[in-house]
């Protein structure tokens, strides 16, 4: 692959080009806008504009894309060529800072939740200087941002850079009152684990769930499933240990830190890790990294699943969003220290957290709830639907210790004796880790466990940024006004803590206990994204981001209705296409098979009526009574769905409508095909066995 630190952001307009293509005034300006968010003007905007076509075209380019993420879910791109006809009639390729800064992609097909009516078409997309410009399939692609004509926020990442602004603000003025004066700026930052399932092109190409909905409707299950443990970090097979190679380098080429990457739990389910970058590099990385992951399956014949729940009975993927805040001087925040207890810093922005996930706890479970996290939250395996935080033994002490005003002492850092002479001891982490809990403390920062493969990381990250920057608000006008700053401090820490203690659980996340417990603690416990979503037009939760200056009131009620008009479409064309299977291809193949077997049984008849047809006719009687609740059952569903426009005037009613009617029906449909797929001749079986597709690379 030639050398790695050469390849590393080769195909990035990233600052080592910057310093090398643009004149030094320049270069400096357009740093402070990176760095402070300094206004651009537009004789800079103008010189990187050309520089950037320069290198793009040196490299192969032809065409540019300003490319955003609207409200769709994925990533979004109009290409545009860099010529303009010259007075001679040739052509010149050019491109200007004003083509830089602002696009105008017609807006009108992409969701707006009502905001605007569809005559009103103009969009703009704006340069985003924060997020380097890169290379792919021979374009230039500029990361923006996505709004309306009448300005209207029509994207996810403009509500990220807002948050981002104002957990800075927040976080700086807290700071500097605390005597950090040399704190001018503070960066929340993120490093997101993502999992996904690899399988083979030629089954997938057989399934119309998994090409339709990125999920199977149906499968018996495999002889074999997790239960071994055998392949979470197992060996690499070598087809997966190629694509991963080839992900790597791609992904390195365009500045992604790809870092880790291993076999999950499930059979076929692998995960990677790059490492932390600022929120709004990470979340454009790593909408890049699963854009790449599905490009390079194609070309190893594979195909990369990012569904949360793609095969029934083995675990579906998530994303770990770890997240911190750390200065423009080079300190994490949410870094304790070695005597946390003496550290008031880092205890008022833990108790500002704790009072955020508590607050707005809601908020972090709406923000994960789809119709592919529904799958997962709640369903034993990934973290529970009740959103709760862990801070291991040595902070639960110190939080323990605060509220009780008694000592604190650190269990600290214990010998780990292997006890084999050629291993070296080393010293223990000092808290173990949990694994259940949805929002984990795990050393310097926080790992929110509960968003599904396939979530856009920019909105649980601007939630989280804007209610932490909200409460550190709270805590600096509080703290501004006290007459002694360090005992205000710890009056406060330790107020907030103990109001807060609720949210703070250190046990098994997935015992029946806990939800009992949680209940009794008041938490919430959304077991549906319908149920979650409801709250996202809370008055608190309005009140938050219009009072941050993040999404106005109009933008989140076009949210509400964008993301419940989304889940009650995917839930809709789950059923279609459940619909679709069972009546063309499961019910004629199961006909065909009893056919099969009755002239099998009639043929043996007419040789000798002494023939044995205990095999025949019992499958016939199973499978015929089988049929007969599943041929059933598909109608119920049928009827189910033509139903739902019944309720199509609430978008909240109806997405509970397709909840609570049309999955239950999903479900029972599902369960009666299986049972008949266990009892039908592979031949006859019109689609890939789960043992065939999990186990097939
Ligand atoms: P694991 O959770 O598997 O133990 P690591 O501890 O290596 O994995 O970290 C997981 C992720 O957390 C990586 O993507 C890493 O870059 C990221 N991470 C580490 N430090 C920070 C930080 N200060 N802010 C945000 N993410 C971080
Ligand atoms: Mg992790």
């Amino acid at each position: 692959m030639g050398n790695l630190t050469e390849l590393f952001g080769s195909m990035v307009f990233n600052d080592r080009k910057m310093q090398e293509r643009l004149p030094l005034t320049t270069y400096k300006a357009l740093k402070r806008t990176i760095k402070n968010g300094e206004p651009l003007d537009i004789s800079v905007a103008n010189a990187v504009a050309n520089a950037m076509k320069d290198w793009a075209v040196e490299m192969g380019c032809t065409h540019y894309t300003h490319w955003f993420q609207p409200m769709t879910g994925d990533t979004a791109e109009k290409h545009d060529i860099f010529i303009y006809p010259a007075d001679d009639g040739r052509v010149i390729m050019e491109f200007s800072g004003k083509e830089l800064i602002k696009g105008e992609p017609d807006a009108s097909s992409f969701p707006s939740g009502g905001i605007r009516a569809t005559f009103e078409a103009r969009g703009y997309t704006t340069w985003d200087p924060t997020s380097p410009a890169f290379i792919r399939d021979k374009t230039l692609y500029i990361p923006t941002a996505f709004c309306s004509y009448t300005g209207e926020v029509l994207d996810k990442k403009t509500p990220l850079l807002r948050s981002m602004e104002r957990l800075s603000s927040a976080a700086t003025k807290l700071l500097n009152l605390l005597g950090k004066t040399e704190v001018t700026r503070v960066t929340s930052t993120v490093g997101p684990e993502q999992e996904y399932f690899l399988i083979d092109k030629k089954m997938y190409d057989k399934r119309p769930d998994l090409i339709f909905t990125g999920r199977t409707l149906f499968g018996a299950p495999a002889p074999k499933g997790q239960e071994l443990a055998d392949h979470y970090f197992g060996s690499i097979k070598s087809r997966v240990a190629a694509f991963m190679d080839d992900l790597d380098e791609e992904l390195w080429k365009l500045g992604v830190m790809a870092k880790t990457k291993h076999n999950e739990v499930a059979p076929s389910q692998h995960e990677l890790a790059p490492i932390f970058a600022t929120s709004n590099i990470a979340t454009d990385h790593n909408e890049l990294t699963m854009e790449v992951m599905k490009k390079t399956a194609e070309k190893h014949g594979l195909v990369c699943l990012l569904h949360e729940k793609p095969f029934a009975g083995v675990n579906g993927s998530g994303k770990h969003n770890n997240w911190s805040i750390s200065t423009n001087t080079g300190e994490n925040l949410l870094d304790p220290g070695k005597k946390p207890e003496d550290n008031l810093q880092f205890q008022l922005f833990l108790a500002a957290i704790v009072k955020a996930v508590h607050e707005y706890q809601d908020l972090l479970r709406l923000t994960v709830a789809s119709a592919g996290n529904d799958h997962r939250l709640g369903a034993n395996e990934a973290p529970p639907a009740i959103i709760s935080m862990y801070l291991g033994d040595d902070l639960g002490k110190l939080v323990e210790a605060i509220i009780n005003g008694t000592e604190y002492s650190s269990a600290g850092k214990t010998d780990m004796l292997t006890g084999v002479d050629v291993l070296p001891d080393f010293k223990k982490d000092t808290s173990d880790r949990n694994r259940t809990s949805p929002f984990a403390f795990t050393g310097n920062k926080f790992e929110f466990r509960a968003l599904g493969s396939s979530l856009n990381i920019a909105c649980p990250n601007y939630m989280l940024n804007t209610m932490v920057a909200d409460e550190l608000a709270q805590f600096y006008d509080e703290l501004n006004s006290a007459d002694e700053l360090t005992s205000a401090a710890k009056a406060l820490i330790k107020r907030v803590l103990t109001e807060h203690k609720n949210i703070i659980f250190n046990g098994d996340n997935y015992s029946k206990e806990w939800v009992e417990e949680a209940a009794k603690r008041g938490l919430c416990n959304f077991r549906s994204m319908p149920e979650a979503m409801a709250h996202y037009v809370d008055k608190k939760n309005i009140d938050l981001f219009v009072r941050n200056g993040i999404v106005t009131e109009a933008e989140i009620r076009a949210r509400y209705e964008i993301e419940l008009e989304h889940y009650s479409k995917q839930i809709r064309i789950e059923a279609l296409t459940m619909i679709d299977m069972a009546e063309k291809n499961i019910t004629p193949a199961v006909i065909s098979y009893i056919s099969k077997l009755s002239d099998s049984a009639v043929a043996k008849k007419q040789l000798s009526a002494a023939y044995s047809v205990y095999a025949e006719t019992t499958l016939i009687e199973e499978l015929s009574s089988k049929l007969e609740g599943f041929v059933k059952k598909t109608d119920a569903l049928k009827n189910a769905v033509s139903s739902a426009s019944e309720h199509a005037g609430n978008s909240l009613e109806l997405a509970m409508y397709y909840r609570e009617t049309v999955f239950s029906l999903m479900e029972e449909l599902r369960a009666s095909g299986d049972a008949m797929e266990s009892r039908t001749a592979a031949s006859y079986w019109p689609y890939p066995s789960y043992g065939e597709i999990l186990f097939g690379v």
